[in-house]
């Protein structure tokens, strides 16, 4: 099984992501776990991503498609993916299609957890909040500032991608707005087999 999941920041799609991994047996790869990891590391990718990430902004596609290009190579992922914050832009698409093609792999589907903004600002808000009163530290990126700066990215960068996977007929869109019991019900619903995508 081979899946992308496609969604704004905050939405859950970590914990989605790894409910799928368990279910199907296959990897979990985070860009944006990977790329923590690099920052935290100082690794010279770390090094080229740490303030970009901070505000909330892409690293660039060929930084991040080197690093998937790596980690789909790997014994884990000879099974299955759940690729989960990639991608996030129309060439990281195209370059995700090329390295599957040359594989002889194919995309089983991408999972759009669809949301209202308005109501997600107010829940990342409440989650920083419940972090710090837990005496927590959020990440970098989880500022009011960056979160603007994240789902305008989102917005302008990522969301033509429901197009682009639309067309190839493999978006399968959930109600991201849920509680995290449902959305994994409607995420199992949509990956039965048979399933077709409307329209599509
Ligand atoms: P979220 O989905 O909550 O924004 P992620 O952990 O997926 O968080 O990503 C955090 C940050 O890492 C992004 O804002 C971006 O700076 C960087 N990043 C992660 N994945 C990618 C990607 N595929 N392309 C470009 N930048 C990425």
């Amino acid at each position: 099984m081979r899946l992308i999941l496609l969604g704004p920041p905050g939405r859950g799609k970590g914990t989605q992501a790894a409910r799928l991994v368990e279910k199907y047996r296959i990897a979990h790869l985070s860009t944006g776990d990977m790329l923590r990891a690099a920052v935290k590391a100082a690794t010279p990718v770390g090094i080229r991503a740490k303030d970009i990430m901070a505000r909330g902004e892409l690293v660039p596609d060929e930084v991040v498609v080197g690093i998937v290009a790596d980690r789909i190579g790997e014994p884990d992922a000879e099974n299955g993916f759940i690729l989960d914050g990639f991608p996030r832009t129309v060439p990281q698409a195209e370059a995700l299609d090329r390295l599957l093609t040359e594989r002889g792999l194919h995309l089983d589907a991408a999972i759009e957890l669809k949301v209202d903004e308005r109501i997600l600002l107010d829940r990342i808000a409440k989650r920083i909040a419940d972090m710090l009163g837990r005496g927590e530290t959020p990440r970098a990126d989880d500022t009011p500032e960056a979160l603007i700066q994240r789902l305008h990215a989102y917005r302008e960068q990522t969301a033509p991608l429901l197009a682009y996977y639309g067309k190839k007929g493999v978006l399968r869109t959930v109600n991201g707005m849920a509680e995290i019991p449902q959305v994994t019900e409607a995420i199992d619903r949509a990956l039965r087999p048979g399933k077709t995508c409307p329209g599509g």
